[in-house]
Protein backbone atom coordinates (compact mmCIF):
# COMPACT_ATOMS: atom_id res chain seq x y z
CA UNK A 1 0.00 0.00 0.00
CA UNK A 2 0.98 3.47 -0.70
CA UNK A 3 1.61 6.46 1.12
CA UNK A 4 -1.87 8.22 1.64
CA UNK A 5 -1.07 11.27 3.71
CA UNK A 6 -0.26 14.37 1.70
CA UNK A 7 3.34 15.65 1.61
CA UNK A 8 3.34 19.52 2.50
CA UNK A 9 6.76 20.29 0.70
CA UNK A 10 6.21 22.22 -2.22
CA UNK A 11 2.80 23.25 -2.01
CA UNK A 12 2.64 27.14 -2.38
CA UNK A 13 0.88 29.04 0.28
CA UNK A 14 -2.50 28.60 -1.08
CA UNK A 15 -2.53 25.22 -1.51
CA UNK A 16 -1.59 24.92 1.76
CA UNK A 17 -3.95 27.40 2.86
CA UNK A 18 -6.74 24.78 0.86
CA UNK A 19 -5.76 21.88 3.26
CA UNK A 20 -5.39 23.98 6.28
CA UNK A 21 -9.50 24.73 4.87
CA UNK A 22 -10.06 21.41 4.49
CA UNK A 23 -9.35 20.14 7.80
CA UNK A 24 -11.85 23.00 9.45
CA UNK A 25 -8.58 24.66 10.51
CA UNK A 26 -8.25 28.79 10.50
CA UNK A 27 -6.26 31.03 7.77
CA UNK A 28 -3.83 31.60 10.30
CA UNK A 29 -2.83 28.45 10.75
CA UNK A 30 -1.15 28.56 7.26
CA UNK A 31 1.06 31.02 8.06
CA UNK A 32 2.03 28.77 11.19
CA UNK A 33 2.69 25.78 9.65
CA UNK A 34 5.01 27.66 7.04
CA UNK A 35 6.98 29.08 9.75
CA UNK A 36 7.83 26.00 10.74
CA UNK A 37 8.33 23.77 7.69
CA UNK A 38 10.42 26.05 5.70
CA UNK A 39 11.99 28.93 8.38
CA UNK A 40 12.79 25.90 11.43
CA UNK A 41 13.08 23.10 9.01
CA UNK A 42 10.93 20.83 11.21
CA UNK A 43 10.43 17.52 9.26
CA UNK A 44 7.80 15.94 11.68
CA UNK A 45 4.90 18.22 13.25
CA UNK A 46 5.90 16.55 16.46
CA UNK A 47 8.08 19.16 16.49
CA UNK A 48 5.51 22.22 16.18
CA UNK A 49 5.32 22.86 19.43
CA UNK A 50 3.49 26.26 19.18
CA UNK A 51 0.75 24.19 18.16
CA UNK A 52 -1.60 21.74 20.49
CA UNK A 53 -0.85 18.41 21.09
CA UNK A 54 -4.13 17.19 19.03
CA UNK A 55 -3.83 19.36 16.33
CA UNK A 56 -0.14 18.23 15.93
CA UNK A 57 -1.57 14.62 15.58
CA UNK A 58 -4.48 15.39 13.38
CA UNK A 59 -1.31 16.78 10.82
CA UNK A 60 0.24 13.67 11.10
CA UNK A 61 -2.24 11.79 10.64
CA UNK A 62 -2.90 13.42 7.16
CA UNK A 63 0.36 14.89 6.58
CA UNK A 64 4.09 14.39 5.95
CA UNK A 65 7.14 16.47 5.44
CA UNK A 66 8.94 13.62 4.08
CA UNK A 67 12.39 14.78 2.22
CA UNK A 68 13.51 12.69 -0.99
CA UNK A 69 14.98 9.62 -0.14
CA UNK A 70 18.84 9.26 -0.19
CA UNK A 71 20.46 6.73 -2.95
CA UNK A 72 23.83 7.94 -2.02
CA UNK A 73 25.48 11.15 -0.61
CA UNK A 74 29.10 11.42 -1.75
CA UNK A 75 31.48 14.80 -0.59
CA UNK A 76 34.60 15.72 -2.30
CA UNK A 77 38.15 15.98 -1.20
CA UNK A 78 37.09 19.57 -2.43
CA UNK A 79 34.00 19.87 0.26
CA UNK A 80 31.62 19.59 -3.35
CA UNK A 81 28.84 17.03 -2.14
CA UNK A 82 26.56 15.56 -4.13
CA UNK A 83 23.04 13.33 -3.67
CA UNK A 84 21.54 11.04 -5.30
CA UNK A 85 17.75 11.71 -4.65
CA UNK A 86 15.54 8.40 -5.27
CA UNK A 87 12.02 8.96 -6.28
CA UNK A 88 8.85 6.96 -5.53
CA UNK A 89 8.63 5.95 -8.86
CA UNK A 90 12.16 4.86 -9.20
CA UNK A 91 13.29 7.62 -10.93
CA UNK A 92 16.20 9.92 -10.08
CA UNK A 93 18.21 13.12 -9.78
CA UNK A 94 21.16 14.70 -8.31
CA UNK A 95 21.25 18.16 -6.45
CA UNK A 96 25.08 19.04 -5.94
CA UNK A 97 26.19 21.68 -3.38
CA UNK A 98 29.76 23.67 -3.81
CA UNK A 99 31.03 25.34 -0.97
CA UNK A 100 33.02 28.73 -1.45
CA UNK A 101 35.40 30.86 1.15
CA UNK A 102 32.71 32.67 2.71
CA UNK A 103 29.36 30.78 1.01
CA UNK A 104 28.21 28.10 -1.43
CA UNK A 105 25.44 27.36 -4.11
CA UNK A 106 23.04 24.29 -3.94
CA UNK A 107 22.84 23.44 -7.86
CA UNK A 108 19.60 22.02 -8.17
CA UNK A 109 17.59 19.58 -10.70
CA UNK A 110 14.84 20.46 -12.42
CA UNK A 111 14.14 17.18 -14.11
CA UNK A 112 15.10 13.56 -14.42
CA UNK A 113 17.13 13.71 -17.63
CA UNK A 114 16.99 15.89 -20.32
CA UNK A 115 15.33 16.54 -23.72
CA UNK A 116 17.81 18.71 -25.39
CA UNK A 117 20.36 16.45 -26.28
CA UNK A 118 23.17 19.29 -26.41
CA UNK A 119 26.03 17.61 -27.95
CA UNK A 120 28.78 17.78 -25.46
CA UNK A 121 26.50 17.22 -22.23
CA UNK A 122 26.31 13.72 -20.47
CA UNK A 123 22.76 14.34 -19.19
CA UNK A 124 21.17 14.24 -22.71
CA UNK A 125 22.61 11.34 -23.69
CA UNK A 126 20.08 9.61 -20.58
CA UNK A 127 16.92 8.21 -22.45
CA UNK A 128 14.28 8.72 -18.73
CA UNK A 129 13.01 12.19 -18.75
CA UNK A 130 10.69 13.57 -16.81
CA UNK A 131 9.65 16.58 -14.80
CA UNK A 132 10.67 16.84 -11.00
CA UNK A 133 6.98 18.34 -9.07
CA UNK A 134 7.81 21.28 -7.25
CA UNK A 135 7.88 19.17 -4.35
CA UNK A 136 10.78 17.31 -5.49
CA UNK A 137 12.57 20.92 -6.28
CA UNK A 138 12.07 21.91 -2.73
CA UNK A 139 12.88 19.05 -1.12
CA UNK A 140 16.56 18.94 -2.24
CA UNK A 141 16.70 22.39 -1.01
CA UNK A 142 15.79 20.67 2.23
CA UNK A 143 17.72 18.00 2.19
CA UNK A 144 21.18 20.43 2.36
CA UNK A 145 19.75 22.21 5.16
CA UNK A 146 18.88 19.48 6.78
CA UNK A 147 22.74 18.13 6.08
CA UNK A 148 24.06 21.70 6.81
CA UNK A 149 21.90 22.17 9.91
CA UNK A 150 20.79 25.59 8.42
CA UNK A 151 17.39 26.15 10.43
CA UNK A 152 16.22 28.25 11.52
CA UNK A 153 16.81 30.31 8.20
CA UNK A 154 17.28 33.85 9.44
CA UNK A 155 20.83 32.29 10.44
CA UNK A 156 23.87 35.11 9.11
CA UNK A 157 26.74 33.41 6.91
CA UNK A 158 24.97 30.82 5.37
CA UNK A 159 26.85 28.00 3.85
CA UNK A 160 23.90 27.38 1.24
CA UNK A 161 23.69 31.21 0.16
CA UNK A 162 22.95 30.66 -3.00
CA UNK A 163 20.77 28.29 -5.54
CA UNK A 164 21.38 27.73 -8.69
CA UNK A 165 19.09 25.91 -11.33
CA UNK A 166 21.63 24.43 -13.27
CA UNK A 167 21.50 20.53 -12.20
CA UNK A 168 19.91 18.18 -14.51
CA UNK A 169 17.43 19.19 -17.39
CA UNK A 170 16.13 22.20 -19.17
CA UNK A 171 14.34 24.28 -15.91
CA UNK A 172 12.24 26.16 -18.90
CA UNK A 173 10.36 23.22 -20.03
CA UNK A 174 9.26 22.42 -16.48
CA UNK A 175 8.14 25.96 -15.82
CA UNK A 176 5.39 26.15 -13.01
CA UNK A 177 6.82 23.64 -11.23
CA UNK A 178 10.03 25.62 -11.18
CA UNK A 179 8.07 28.71 -10.64
CA UNK A 180 6.44 27.16 -8.19
CA UNK A 181 9.57 25.98 -6.01
CA UNK A 182 11.48 29.60 -6.91
CA UNK A 183 8.81 31.37 -4.70
CA UNK A 184 9.33 28.98 -2.08
CA UNK A 185 12.55 29.71 -2.32
CA UNK A 186 12.15 33.31 -2.18
CA UNK A 187 9.39 33.73 0.65
CA UNK A 188 10.68 35.97 2.97
CA UNK A 189 8.77 33.81 6.00
CA UNK A 190 10.64 31.03 4.92
CA UNK A 191 13.90 29.92 3.28
CA UNK A 192 14.31 33.67 2.25
CA UNK A 193 16.95 33.48 -0.31
CA UNK A 194 16.86 36.77 -2.09
CA UNK A 195 16.37 36.51 -6.03
CA UNK A 196 19.67 37.85 -6.08
CA UNK A 197 21.06 35.04 -5.11
CA UNK A 198 19.38 32.74 -6.94
CA UNK A 199 20.50 31.76 -10.68
CA UNK A 200 18.40 29.65 -13.49
CA UNK A 201 20.31 28.63 -16.43
CA UNK A 202 18.74 27.81 -19.81
CA UNK A 203 19.68 26.80 -22.93
CA UNK A 204 17.83 29.07 -24.23
CA UNK A 205 13.76 28.57 -24.46
CA UNK A 206 13.53 32.30 -25.89
CA UNK A 207 9.47 32.82 -25.52
CA UNK A 208 10.08 31.57 -21.30
CA UNK A 209 12.33 34.62 -20.75
CA UNK A 210 9.67 37.35 -20.07
CA UNK A 211 7.89 35.49 -17.69
CA UNK A 212 10.91 34.49 -15.72
CA UNK A 213 12.10 38.31 -15.82
CA UNK A 214 8.61 39.09 -14.55
CA UNK A 215 7.32 36.60 -12.57
CA UNK A 216 10.49 35.43 -10.48
CA UNK A 217 13.12 38.43 -11.33
CA UNK A 218 15.89 35.82 -10.86
CA UNK A 219 18.89 36.04 -12.57
CA UNK A 220 19.76 34.70 -15.74
CA UNK A 221 22.27 32.24 -17.06
CA UNK A 222 22.37 31.26 -20.75
CA UNK A 223 24.25 28.38 -22.26
CA UNK A 224 25.75 30.32 -25.26
CA UNK A 225 28.28 28.26 -26.41
CA UNK A 226 28.85 29.93 -29.37
CA UNK A 227 28.99 32.71 -31.40
CA UNK A 228 27.24 31.83 -34.96
CA UNK A 229 24.39 29.62 -35.46
CA UNK A 230 26.62 27.15 -37.46
CA UNK A 231 28.26 25.80 -34.46
CA UNK A 232 25.82 26.61 -31.98
CA UNK A 233 22.96 24.26 -33.76
CA UNK A 234 25.22 21.40 -33.49
CA UNK A 235 26.77 21.72 -29.66
CA UNK A 236 23.00 23.18 -28.68
CA UNK A 237 20.02 21.96 -30.91
CA UNK A 238 17.74 24.12 -29.48
CA UNK A 239 19.29 27.15 -31.86
CA UNK A 240 17.54 25.54 -34.68
CA UNK A 241 14.10 26.47 -33.27
CA UNK A 242 15.47 29.79 -31.54
CA UNK A 243 18.30 31.07 -33.01
CA UNK A 244 21.26 33.53 -31.56
CA UNK A 245 19.32 36.50 -33.51
CA UNK A 246 15.85 35.78 -31.55
CA UNK A 247 18.15 34.72 -27.82
CA UNK A 248 20.22 38.23 -27.85
CA UNK A 249 16.71 39.92 -28.24
CA UNK A 250 15.31 38.17 -25.65
CA UNK A 251 18.09 38.81 -23.87
CA UNK A 252 18.13 42.26 -24.28
CA UNK A 253 14.62 42.40 -23.13
CA UNK A 254 15.22 40.30 -20.28
CA UNK A 255 13.84 42.98 -17.15
CA UNK A 256 16.02 41.79 -14.50
CA UNK A 257 19.18 42.95 -16.61
CA UNK A 258 20.59 45.91 -15.56
CA UNK A 259 24.30 46.74 -15.04
CA UNK A 260 24.49 45.61 -11.74
CA UNK A 261 22.15 42.23 -12.61
CA UNK A 262 23.96 41.35 -15.72
CA UNK A 263 23.20 38.48 -17.66
CA UNK A 264 25.51 35.41 -17.41
CA UNK A 265 26.80 33.72 -20.73
CA UNK A 266 27.72 29.76 -20.27
CA UNK A 267 30.63 28.41 -22.52
CA UNK A 268 31.95 25.30 -22.43
CA UNK A 269 35.25 25.38 -23.99
CA UNK A 270 35.86 23.08 -27.10
CA UNK A 271 39.39 22.26 -28.53
CA UNK A 272 39.10 23.05 -31.83
CA UNK A 273 35.03 23.77 -31.55
CA UNK A 274 34.69 27.30 -30.45
CA UNK A 275 37.85 28.53 -28.76
CA UNK A 276 39.54 30.22 -31.40
CA UNK A 277 40.44 34.07 -30.78
CA UNK A 278 38.24 34.96 -33.83
CA UNK A 279 35.30 33.54 -31.97
CA UNK A 280 36.28 35.35 -28.72
CA UNK A 281 36.11 38.66 -30.78
CA UNK A 282 32.87 37.88 -32.68
CA UNK A 283 31.05 36.44 -28.71
CA UNK A 284 31.87 40.65 -27.43
CA UNK A 285 30.37 41.63 -30.64
CA UNK A 286 27.52 39.58 -30.00
CA UNK A 287 26.31 40.90 -26.63
CA UNK A 288 27.05 44.31 -27.20
CA UNK A 289 24.83 46.03 -25.45
CA UNK A 290 23.49 44.11 -23.12
CA UNK A 291 24.92 44.02 -19.51
CA UNK A 292 26.89 40.89 -19.60
CA UNK A 293 29.49 38.25 -18.16
CA UNK A 294 31.16 35.20 -19.48
CA UNK A 295 31.39 32.17 -17.57
CA UNK A 296 34.04 29.92 -19.43
CA UNK A 297 33.43 26.20 -17.84
CA UNK A 298 36.50 24.00 -19.14
CA UNK A 299 34.68 20.86 -20.85
CA UNK A 300 33.99 17.80 -18.70
CA UNK A 301 34.56 14.88 -20.53
CA UNK A 302 32.83 11.98 -20.22
CA UNK A 303 32.91 8.68 -21.33
CA UNK A 304 32.11 8.27 -25.14
CA UNK A 305 32.20 11.77 -25.69
CA UNK A 306 34.05 12.87 -28.94
CA UNK A 307 35.34 16.14 -27.74
CA UNK A 308 37.93 17.43 -25.57
CA UNK A 309 38.73 20.14 -22.98
CA UNK A 310 40.51 22.98 -24.73
CA UNK A 311 44.03 23.51 -23.39
CA UNK A 312 44.46 25.92 -20.22
CA UNK A 313 46.65 28.32 -22.62
CA UNK A 314 43.99 28.80 -25.30
CA UNK A 315 41.16 29.09 -22.66
CA UNK A 316 43.35 31.95 -20.71
CA UNK A 317 43.90 34.04 -24.65
CA UNK A 318 40.12 33.75 -24.75
CA UNK A 319 39.60 35.14 -21.41
CA UNK A 320 42.32 37.43 -22.16
CA UNK A 321 39.86 38.80 -25.65
CA UNK A 322 36.75 38.77 -23.31
CA UNK A 323 38.74 41.01 -21.00
CA UNK A 324 40.12 43.79 -23.32
CA UNK A 325 36.52 43.69 -24.64
CA UNK A 326 35.52 44.82 -20.92
CA UNK A 327 33.52 41.67 -19.91
CA UNK A 328 34.44 39.33 -16.92
CA UNK A 329 34.74 36.24 -18.11
CA UNK A 330 36.28 34.20 -14.92
CA UNK A 331 37.14 30.48 -16.09
CA UNK A 332 35.00 28.07 -13.73
CA UNK A 333 37.38 26.04 -11.44
CA UNK A 334 35.87 22.36 -11.85
CA UNK A 335 34.51 21.16 -8.86
CA UNK A 336 33.93 17.90 -6.92
CA UNK A 337 35.54 15.84 -10.18
CA UNK A 338 36.39 12.60 -7.89
CA UNK A 339 32.37 12.03 -7.56
CA UNK A 340 31.22 13.21 -10.93
CA UNK A 341 29.63 16.12 -9.55
CA UNK A 342 30.97 18.28 -12.22
CA UNK A 343 28.93 20.19 -14.58
CA UNK A 344 27.41 18.21 -17.14
CA UNK A 345 28.43 14.49 -15.19
CA UNK A 346 25.14 14.49 -13.78
CA UNK A 347 23.96 11.35 -14.67
CA UNK A 348 23.84 8.45 -11.81
CA UNK A 349 26.01 5.78 -11.67
CA UNK A 350 23.53 3.72 -10.73
CA UNK A 351 21.70 4.10 -13.89
CA UNK A 352 24.95 2.94 -16.05
CA UNK A 353 25.53 0.22 -13.59
CA UNK A 354 21.52 -0.94 -14.45
CA UNK A 355 22.17 -0.25 -18.13
CA UNK A 356 25.51 -2.19 -18.02
CA UNK A 357 23.67 -4.56 -16.44
CA UNK A 358 21.45 -5.40 -18.83
CA UNK A 359 23.88 -5.01 -21.35
CA UNK A 360 22.93 -1.81 -22.44
CA UNK A 361 25.57 1.00 -24.32
CA UNK A 362 26.06 4.00 -21.65
N1 LIG B 1 19.48 23.10 -19.20
C1 LIG B 1 20.24 24.14 -18.53
C2 LIG B 1 21.14 23.59 -17.42
C3 LIG B 1 22.25 22.74 -17.98
S1 LIG B 1 23.69 22.37 -17.00
C4 LIG B 1 21.06 24.89 -19.53
O1 LIG B 1 21.16 24.43 -20.66
O2 LIG B 1 21.57 25.95 -19.20
C5 LIG B 1 24.57 23.86 -16.73
C6 LIG B 1 25.67 24.24 -17.75
O3 LIG B 1 26.65 23.22 -17.95
C7 LIG B 1 25.10 24.53 -19.13
O4 LIG B 1 25.68 25.71 -19.61
C8 LIG B 1 25.58 23.35 -19.93
O5 LIG B 1 25.59 23.64 -21.30
C9 LIG B 1 26.94 23.10 -19.33
N2 LIG B 1 27.50 21.78 -19.60
C10 LIG B 1 26.83 20.63 -19.84
N3 LIG B 1 27.68 19.62 -20.04
C11 LIG B 1 28.92 20.11 -19.90
C12 LIG B 1 30.22 19.53 -19.95
N4 LIG B 1 30.40 18.23 -20.19
N5 LIG B 1 31.27 20.34 -19.75
C13 LIG B 1 31.10 21.65 -19.48
N6 LIG B 1 29.90 22.25 -19.40
C14 LIG B 1 28.82 21.49 -19.61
Amino acid sequence: MGEERVNLIGLSREELAAEMARMGEKPFRTRQLWHWIYERGAADFAAMTTLAKELRQRLAERFTLARPTVGSHQTSNDGASKWLLEFADGNEAETVYIPEEDRGALCVSSQVGCTLTCSFCHTGTQRLVRNLSAQEIVGQMMLARDAYREWPSSKEGRMISNVVLMGMGEPLYNYDAVAQAVRIFMDGEGLALSRRRITLSTAGVVPMFPRVGEELGVNLAVSLHAPDDATRDVLVPLNRKYPIAQLMEACRAYPGAKNARRITFEYAMLKGINDKPAQARALARLVEGIPAKFNLIPFNPWPGTAYACSPPAVIRRFAGILNDAGFSAPIRVPRGRDIMAACGQLKSASLRRRKSAQGAPS
